[in-house]
This record gives C-alpha cells, structure tokens and sequence, in this order.
C-alpha cells in the first residue's frame, strides 16, 4: 500500500509558470533518468519508477499483485503558488488515473493535493474520487504548518465525508539543514516527522473529531509508536502543554489508525502490531527506492505468524483501509 511512481515525462513547470524550483527529469541514457530541482541535481531514478509493466513484473518476483501508488514527495510542491500547485496535481493525478484505468487489478491509485490552499484541495479531492482514485497523499507538514492547522481540517473533514482514505507520508524532514551527513534526514528526520504528523493528528483533535476519517501513517508510524509511552506520560504530566485542544489520553487512538510494516526489523514488527493492531498493519514496500523494503514482505514471512495474521498484513487491511472490495482484484 505505499510505492511511488512518477510519469515517464514531466512538463517544464518552472518554464510554464515563470519560476524556478520545480522538478524535472532528465532521461540521460536508457533506463535512468535524473530528478532535477532547476539545474540542482536531486535523485538518479530507473525506469521501474515509471514504467508501468516493469513494476508489475518486479512485483510478480514477490508474489505481489496489486501496488497502491502515489506520488513522489518531493513533486507535492505545496511551496508553489496555489493556482500552479493545482496544476500539478491535476497532473500528477490524471496520470495516476489512467494507470489504474490500464490495470484495474494490479494498481491502486492515491492522489496529491495542492495543500497550500484548502479551496483548491477540497475541490482536487472531489474531481480525485471522480476519475476513481481512493485517497491521497499528503506531507507530515505542509510549509512547516504542522497538521493540527485551522486551514487543513475542512480537508480532512472532506475526506471523510467522500470517503476518500488519507495517507501520510514524510517529507521536508525538520532539521534537514543540521544533519546532511550519514543520510540523517532519511534515517533520523523521517520516523521524527511521522511522529510530529500522528502528534499533531491527535493532540489537535483531528482524529477525535473525524472518527470515520481513515488514516495510514508511513514507516509503520516513525517515531510515534516507539515512543508512545513517552508521549502519554508527557500527556498525563504536563497536560498543560499537551492537552489544551484535546483531553483524551493519546493511547486511546491506537487501533483507530493504519501503518504500513515498513520497519526492516520483525522485533519492532511484532511491537508495531501488538500496539498499532493487528487489524491496522499493511503491507507497503517504498518501493521503488532502496530504503523500501523491496522484497516486499519477505522478512515478514519468516516471522512465523499466524496465516490470518499474514492475511491481513498482505491483504485485508489494505483493503479495509481503502474501503475495497478483494473480488475486484481477482484476475479470469
Ligand atoms: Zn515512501
């Protein structure tokens, strides 16, 4: 339920609308193509980020036959100006909705929103479930805003209300500019960010007030499940900082949450569905970028669970997340 793709070609965005920053790729030899922020070289990618087929036989390697995709984080461009943070995810979404419209039974799509503007998202997210996606993704902060913000509730309240899922995904990691060495902005500001994304869900009352809004956090939560005894005992002896929007204890929200099992590790596995719950952990890979799990839940067979467990890992809880039916997967 968490891979990323991105169309083959990307138009010149900053040529279209007149500034720089932008994402380009620059297809340098076959098979490979470089991200580009501008003339700022920013991720050599493989053609498995974009070519369709290609995915779904990489895939079929590890007997997996559905991919949930959704954008690159890095293309969410909510820095940009509203009416052009729109066009992109029209964009980016169209695309998304035509490979599902290709492959109804080996893709799943998740949309982008343009989060600067809460008008433009509610209306993105209307023409999102229209052309037949089943949720979006969005960053664990939108311009340093974090998710508690004022602006971004109507959003959520939309997605509950057209019954579109909501995934959260890490970005723009907090500290980036203190910590480039050793790949700290992946390895250390990630599970921070998912933290900070789950905290500002729940301590402002996101959760409580939109209890059919369905929500997946990334890499099995970050920091936040870990860290959640340290999180209630600040709640419980400090409530004067912690519970000012929201007086209900934050543990009470395990259960009512998805993560994926992006965690590399079957001890933290084994925690993360003692306490996300059993019915709450889904199978996701990153794929496909090298701290993804790419043999895509392969250490999670050698776990030795229950099979009903393993179903619901591989299967099930994506589903009840998406809200979708397995019949509409199986193929002849
Ligand atoms: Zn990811």
């Amino acid at each position: 339920m968490h891979t990323h793709i991105i169309p083959e070609n990307l138009p010149m965005w900053a040529d279209k609308f007149g500034y720089e920053g932008f994402i380009h790729l620059e297809h340098h030899m076959p098979g490979r193509a470089r991200m580009m922020k501008g003339a700022q070289f920013f991720r050599e990618i493989k053609s498995n980020c974009w070519d369709t087929t290609e995915r779904i036989t990489e895939y079929a390697q590890f007997h997996t036959q559905v991919q949930v995709v959704c954008t690159i984080p890095v293309l969410f461009s909510y820095w940009a100006k509203p009416d052009d943070g729109s066009d992109i995810a029209r964009f980016l979404n169209d695309h998304i909705a035509q490979l599902v419209s290709e492959y109804p039974r080996q893709y799943i799509g998740l949309g982008t929103l343009p989060m600067q503007s809460t008008e433009l998202s509610i209306r993105e997210l209307e023409r999102c479930r229209e052309i037949g996606l089943v949720g979006v993704q969005i960053g664990s902060n939108i311009n340093d805003r974090n998710l508690d913000d004022p602006a971004f509730f109507p959003i959520f309240e939309a997605c509950q209300d057209l019954g579109l899922a909501l995934f959260v995904h890490p970005w723009n990691m907090m500290g980036q500019q203190h910590m480039q060495k050793y790949w700290l902005p992946w390895l250390v500001g990630m599970p921070a960010e998912t933290s900070r994304a789950v905290c500002s869900m729940i301590f402002g009352g996101v959760l409580e007030r939109l209890p059919q809004l369905r929500v997946c956090f990334a890499h099995a939560g970050g920091s936040f499940l870990p860290t959640i005894g340290r999180i209630e005992h600040g709640f419980n002896c400090r409530p004067d900082l912690v519970a000012v929007d929201n007086p209900v204890n934050p543990r009470e929200y395990l259960g009512r949450f998805w993560v994926d099992c992006i965690t590399h590790d079957p001890l933290m596995l084994r925690y993360v569905l003692q306490t996300a719950g059993e019915d709450k952990v889904c199978l996701g890979s990153d794929y496909p970028f090298p701290l993804g799990d790419l043999e895509i839940g392969a250490f999670i067979e050698e776990m030795d669970l229950p099979e009903n467990t393993l179903t619901r890992i591989f299967s099930t809880n994506t589903l009840d997340w998406l809200q979708l039916d397995r019949h509409k997967f199986e193929i002849g």
